[in-house]
């Protein structure tokens, strides 16, 4: 069903407490439309949650995403259990008034706020399920321009209800060089406009190689992304996950071409514990005492 994802290689310690108990992680897709969401979240998860293209109408494309849907998935990877949910959203973008398009998702995001917070109000509360957005990935469109003004304003709606990952939609469509300012440009227009993203967390006593981890993937944000779900043949004879051109292929799983790899691996493996205790113990803490502030509690 699905490939091998790489959280049973978690550190010790969260990988004994999480083998008792199983984790639920969620994350979401945002962004304006055909920017390749959808498609990110089958290569993402390596499994066909949506039909292949090719077994629809070779001239039908892929069918637009209309409503929020969620999508779940069981994996367990030496004897560690994960319940994995990510939740695809409708591309935005598409009308002349997009002004109110952040609020479904944003209203999405604090519903499952209250039904975290309804569920830790019950007398029983040995099981709480957890359907909290713990990570966004926030697609941007390759322009290589500034943010567009609808991308700050959804970022500045998004980001303290949820963990933003900024990353660059199509990276296929740009050079290395194109990429790298166009990054460069991304971040100091999340700067000037405070939007916070996820920051991976420094830690004093790690060893140096975790540290050299996290510098690496830190340095890769906003992640530039290449999405497929068709395997291609490389030039030396390879099969692999890609997108074919008459000047090459661009392979997904290869770090060199884009930043999928450290996007995977920052999302289920190296921060997936963080991105859930910040979720928790900020998100969702400052949601819950202002709601409770504002009824009067
Ligand atoms: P969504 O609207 O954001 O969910 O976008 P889709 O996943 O439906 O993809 C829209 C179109 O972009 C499809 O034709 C995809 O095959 C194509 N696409 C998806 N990811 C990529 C990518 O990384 N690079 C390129 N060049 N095209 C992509
Ligand atoms: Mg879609």
């Amino acid at each position: 069903l699905m490939g091998y994802v790489g959280f049973a290689n978690l550190p010790n310690q969260v990988h004994r407490k999480s083998v008792r108990k199983g984790f639920q992680f969620t994350a979401m897709v945002v962004g304006e439309s055909g920017l390749g969401k959808s498609t990110l979240i089958n290569t993402l998860f390596n499994t066909t949650l949506y039909p292949p293209k090719e077994s629809l109408d070779p001239s039908a494309e892929r069918p637009k995403t209309v409503a929020i849907e969620s999508i779940g998935a069981d994996i367990e990877e030496n004897g560690v259990r994960l319940h994995l949910t990510v939740v695809d959203t409708p591309g935005f973008g598409d009308f002349v008034n997009n002004d109110d398009s952040w609020k479904p998702i944003v209203e999405n995001i604090e519903s499952r706020f209250d039904s975290y917070l309804e569920q830790e109000n019950r007398v029983n509360r040995l099981k709480i399920v957890d359907n909290r957005v713990h990570a966004c990935l926030y697609f941007i469109q390759p322009t290589g321009h500034s943010l567009k003004q609808l991308d700050i304003e959804f970022m500045r709606r998004l980001h303290t209800k949820v963990n933003l990952i900024p990353v660059i939609a199509k990276a296929d469509t740009m050079t290395d060089e194109e990429i790298a300012s166009f990054k460069q440009r991304i971040l100091s227009d999340i700067e000037h406009h405070q939007i916070h993203i996820f920051e991976a967390p420094t830690y004093e006593n790690e060893d140096e190689e975790t540290i050299a981890e996290a510098e690496e993937i830190r340095s890769q944000i906003p992640f530039a992304i290449v999405g497929s779900n068709n395997f291609v043949v490389t030039p030396d004879g390879r099969k692999v996950r890609g997108r074919a051109y008459p000047w090459g292929v661009v392979e997904v799983d290869n770090e060199e071409h884009c930043d999928f790899v450290k996007l995977r691996q920052m999302l289920v493996r190296t921060y997936m514990e963080e991105l859930r205790e910040h979720t928790n113990d900020v998100l969702y803490e400052n949601w819950r005492t202002e709601k409770l502030v504002s009824m009067g509690v």
